[in-house]
């Protein structure tokens, strides 16, 4: 790239009551950016895109504070209200594409959990002629004992339905602008970055990181927001769950017509002995349960069609700095 521009870099941070957390982290984030740019390895313009993801703490006066003291490095994005941390972050992205012209970005965290120490290496990656650079985690030591059996678990079932994700990774991540606009043709509206970005195709690779704890504040994924998003990374990309319903019903149906075979066999050739309580009762109470669970699942993909007919816009834009 002799005599080349060095390529602009957007690293979006979505923020979501984060008041406390920024005033340690830009600082740190932006040290970061402002060696990439000294070495020339990243255009001057390169900034921080901090999107505030409908705060209500003082994030926002927060933001404007900072972007007095990094007028040419900070932009600054105020959605109309939480849109939730994939929307948030999809919003960055956008913007960076379409208004900060961006030849790459990478979106992490605003609370220092994704190591900006690895940020060079991930750009020296772009450079290297990848579109997309996954920031992986080396080890999950300093997740409580729940948090990282629940991660195991859930990547074996997203394993065995054939969903490809890059395990250990989260959001943190580069995307070039091929992979960038590439993105932005997928229209649904039940975002799952972790399972959209692998569908784009391009050449990837991974950086590994300790993750670390956070800076300040307290995690906004409370267990809800969990399951919510790990649902939304199976239903979003499998109809595996609709097809498991149907073996289930099928095998339920069989069990049903062997109990009938076996209650005309007592009544030709047995002894007339009347089966007891248990045999009404579990089962009825199993198909029972069974209907309610099926049901459930189906819930699941109608509220999905649901959201994605309605079209609605992803995330609204308030204000801009
Ligand atoms: N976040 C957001 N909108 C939300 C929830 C979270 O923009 O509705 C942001 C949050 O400010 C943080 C990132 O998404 O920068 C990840 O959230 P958090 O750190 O709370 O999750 P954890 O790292 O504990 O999984
Ligand atoms: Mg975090």
């Amino acid at each position: 790239m002799d005599g080349a521009m060095p390529p602009k870099l957007v690293i979006i941070l979505p923020c979501y009551n984060e008041q406390g957390v920024l005033i340690q982290t830009v600082p740190v984030i932006f040290a970061q950016l402002n060696t990439l740019i000294k070495n020339q390895t990243i255009a001057a313009n390169s900034c921080l895109l901090l999107v505030d993801d409908g705060s209500r703490d003082g994030t926002w006066s927060e933001i404007e504070k900072l972007s007095h003291m990094l007028p040419e490095n900070l932009s600054a994005l105020k959605l109309t209200r939480n849109f939730g941390h994939q929307n948030a972050v999809y919003a960055g992205m956008s913007y960076a594409r379409e208004y900060l012209n961006a030849d790459m970005c990478i979106s992490m965290d605003c609370d220092l959990q994704d190591d900006p120490k690895i940020l060079p290496q991930m750009v020296a990656k772009y450079l290297d002629g990848y579109e997309i650079v996954y920031g992986v985690r080396s080890s999950r030591a300093k997740d409580t004992a729940a948090k990282r059996g629940f991660a195991e678990f859930y990547y074996k079932i997203l394993g065995i339905l054939r969903i490809e994700t890059v395990p250990n990774h989260a959001d943190y991540r580069l995307l070039g602008s091929k992979a960038l606009k590439a993105l932005t043709q997928f229209e649904e509206s039940n975002l799952y970055l972790r399972g959209i970005v692998p569908l784009l195709g391009y050449s990837s690779t991974k950086i590994y990181y300790e993750r670390d704890e956070r800076a300040a504040g307290y995690s906004k994924y409370d267990v809800l927001r969990m399951v919510r998003l790990a649902v939304n990374g199976i239903c979003s990309f499998s109809s595996a769950p609709l097809m498991f319903i149907l073996w289930l019903g099928m095998f339920v149906s069989l069990c049903s017509l062997a109990m009938a075979a076996w209650a005309v066999g007592v009544k030709l050739f047995g002894d007339g002995s009347v089966p007891g309580w248990a045999s009404i009762v579990v089962p009825m109470t199993f198909l029972g349960g069974i209907q309610l669970f099926t049901l459930g699942v189906m819930g699941i993909y109608v509220g999905k069609i649901f959201d994605e007919v309605k079209h609605r816009p992803k995330y609204l834009i308030e204000k801009e700095l």
